[in-house]
């Protein structure tokens, strides 16, 4: 029927394939030279098949269907899961409902599944109502036979209601149905779902006494119950007794493997694997970068290039989200380059790691500029958004991000509010910082956790209001910890108050002896009070301790290479020429009047070891490096893993003006741009 169609339209080609043909029928019908698809049936089956086909067409075709059968419905849902269009497959669902169309089991089958992927996609969670329109249905049918059973078993299971499909599990059981092996796979990862290893293991056992054949899915599901639940031993027994070890079961081992940290028993079984696919690289992805081995992630990312292995969202989320914790922008840029050359679908989860990455690694504009193109926007990307603009300092525009959202309708969570109150604190707004608190059980449905307690003594503290610090401290519902005694010491520092940093800093002793921030803090301040027996009497303690500075350490990223500087190192290839520069540099800071505060330098104890000349920081290091690399329009950006001290940040500013460059710093905390003589931070940091 499809070739008379064509027939009937000689100006156009003869097709040799089927595939020219249909979508040359469909382009028909949707440009309205056919009205009527004759066999919508096998059209749409053709249109919707992952392979050949082709979803938009589907999509256009099937909107031409007046009153579309049943199976038509059921055609396309399931097109759509197989296209990797859950949340359409659910949205078509929930149009279904409206038109009063019937259901069968085996659309519920189809939507259970495409309930699972949106959950794993992290798109959306269950839709309301399905497993209760489902349960209706199968309520309904006049005889249940093992197979319906499944599906209900499977289908809470997928939906992510593990209680209810253990519960349905044992029904079935009570009423003498003998289930299956498909049946007993829904039920254990039900149980690997609830983490509930009790309970899998007598299912386990179950089947084991009911004598069900051990097939590869059952293995698998095994596997990733132990796997899930912790118990190694458990499924590394069941994964040794397979006799034909499907690739299922080696992905579900080294994914549990680097969940659970052990990178090396992943990494090891890994390398064994004589065949992989994406979703074996994306978890050892994942388990190289939580153990922050970020070099093998992006050899790995290589490695799947060198195969011809298709990356998904997830790999590149990943990558991503490397690049952000390693601040190379470099990276980053060339894998959005690589998005939009191999057209890796955008989505909001996509579009909100390349966001992340661009505000962590510093180009906050960039990052505005994917926000601003995000067709749809959740409230991760909201967040990232706002936290982003408040790591940079940019607390007004961070706030007016925060009005639009609850203005389009999105509700604030957690996270929002702490970049939303770090924006505040970034930036001294003391009074928007506290109206939020403040409004946040009234305004937003949330109770303030430690975190938001921790940005207000950051805020209050910066800006110098100690009472209303105390104040906080003593009325907060839960014992402060030792984020919150810190903030109280760093501010403590900044304005000198040294009876209550003794205070903090005591705290911390207990809390956080092994930490080195604390002894250093407080030595300063004693210092600065010129309350010498004090300081020296911390130095000791800190010593007898064994408790070790961390060393300052500074990078940079050119021509895609990552240089790093630590304080006094000499061993850079480069090394003359950089003394060189900051030779020049200094001459140059001089002229502007520039003196390097000598006290602090005699003290030997800082967050960073005062080397010989003041010269010696790590982060001038780096910026001097920028200066002879870096061409005049690239912005020199450096990453540091201790907050920049006082004299660093004074000479990064004056340098920008004097060379007339963008220098933008990331510390433990913050980001600070440097333009014109000034900083973004405006002193808050
Ligand atoms: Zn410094
Ligand atoms: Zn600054």
């Amino acid at each position: 029927m499809i070739p008379n169609a064509i027939t009937r339209f000689p100006q156009f080609p003869v097709f040799k394939t089927l595939k020219q043909c249909t979508q040359v029928h469909a382009y028909m019908i949707i440009t309205g030279l056919i009205l009527n698809p004759q066999n919508p049936k096998k059209l749409l089956l053709f249109l919707t098949d992952p392979d050949h086909g082709n979803l938009h067409y589907a999509r256009l075709v099937f909107r031409r269907i007046s009153n579309p059968s049943l199976f038509l419905w059921n055609t396309f849902i399931k097109g759509c899961y197989k296209n990797h269009a859950a949340r359409e497959a659910i949205d078509l669902y929930r149009e279904m409902r409206r038109s009063n169309m019937s259901l069968d089991m085996h659309t519920f089958q189809f939507l259970f599944k495409a309930c699972a992927r949106a959950v794993a996609e992290r798109e959306g969670m269950e839709i309301h109502g399905l497993m209760d329109d489902a349960l209706r249905v199968f309520d309904e049918m006049p005889d249940k036979n093992v197979v319906s059973w499944a599906s209900m078993v499977a289908g809470y299971a997928q939906c992510g209601r593990g209680q209810e499909a253990v519960r349905f599990f044992s029904e079935m059981i009570l009423v003498g149905v003998k289930p299956d092996s498909v049946l007993f796979v829904s039920v254990l990862s039900a149980c690997a779902l609830l983490g509930n290893l009790r309970m899998g293991k007598l299912v386990h056992g179950f089947l084991e006494r009911e004598g069900i054949e051990m097939t590869n899915n059952l293995a698998v599901a095994l596997i990733n119950l132990y796997t899930k639940c912790g118990d190694f031993v458990a499924s590394r027994q069941a994964f040794d007794r397979m006799p034909q070890k499907v690739l299922a079961a080696w992905n579900v081992m080294v994914d549990g493997y680097c969940k659970f940290g052990d990178i090396r028993s992943a990494s090891l079984l890994f390398e064994q694997m004589a065949e992989r696919d994406i979703l074996s690289y994306n978890s050892m992805i994942i388990g190289y970068m939580q153990s922050n081995q970020l070099d093998k992630v992006f050899s790995l990312f290589e490695e799947i290039k060198a195969f011809g292995l298709k990356p998904d969202k997830f790999t590149i989320a990943s990558l991503l989200t490397a690049c952000a914790n390693s601040g190379s922008v470099q990276r980053g840029k060339s894998l959005h380059a690589y998005i939009e050359e191999h057209s890796i679908e955008r989505d909001i989860f996509l579009d909100t790691a390349l966001l992340d990455m661009y505000a962590k690694c510093g180009r906050i504009d960039q990052a505005l500029h994917v926000f601003q193109g995000m067709r749809e926007k959740d409230v991760m990307a909201w967040t990232a958004m706002i936290s982003g603009l408040a790591m940079h300092g940019h607390g007004r525009p961070a706030l007016d991000i925060f009005s639009k959202m609850q203005s389009s309708g999105i509700k604030p969570n957690d996270i929002t509010l702490i970049g939303v109150l770090s924006a505040c604190s970034h930036t001294g707004l003391v009074k928007k910082g506290k109206y939020h608190f403040n409004q946040m059980p009234f305004l937003y449905n949330l109770t303030p956790k430690i975190e938001h307690y921790g940005c207000m003594v950051d805020l209050l503290g910066r800006a110098g209001l100690f009472k209303e610090v105390e104040e906080l401290i003593e009325t907060m519902p839960m014992k402060p910890n030792g984020v919150i005694w810190g903030s109280v010491l760093g501010a403590c520092r900044v304005h000198n108050h040294v009876s209550l940093a003794e205070k903090a800093a005591n705290h911390l002793l207990v809390l956080e002896p092994e930490k080195d921030a604390v002894y250093v803090l407080l030595y300063n301040i004693y210092a600065s009070g010129a309350r010498w027996v004090d300081a020296i009497n911390v130095r000791k303690i800190m010593e007898e301790r064994g408790v070790q500075k961390i060393a300052g350490l500074s990078s940079i990223t050119v021509d895609g290479t990552v240089h790093e500087f630590v304080a006094g190192d000499r061993s850079h290839p480069q090394f003359e020429e950089l003394e060189a520069e900051m030779r020049a540099m200094a001459i140059k800071l001089r002229e502007v009047g520039y003196a390097p505060k000598v006290l602090q330098v005699a003290l030997d104890i800082d967050e960073e070891e005062k080397e010989g000349a003041l010269f010696g920081h790590s982060e001038k290091m780096a910026v001097a490096f920028g200066l002879i690399r870096l061409s005049p329009d690239e912005p020199i950006i450096v990453m540091k893993n201790l907050r920049v001290c006082e004299d660093c940040h004074l000479v990064i500013k004056l340098v920008a003006g004097i060379y007339e460059r963008e220098i933008i710093v990331r510390d433990r905390t913050r980001f600070h741009h440097f333009r014109d003589g000034n900083c973004s931070c405006m002193g808050y940091w």
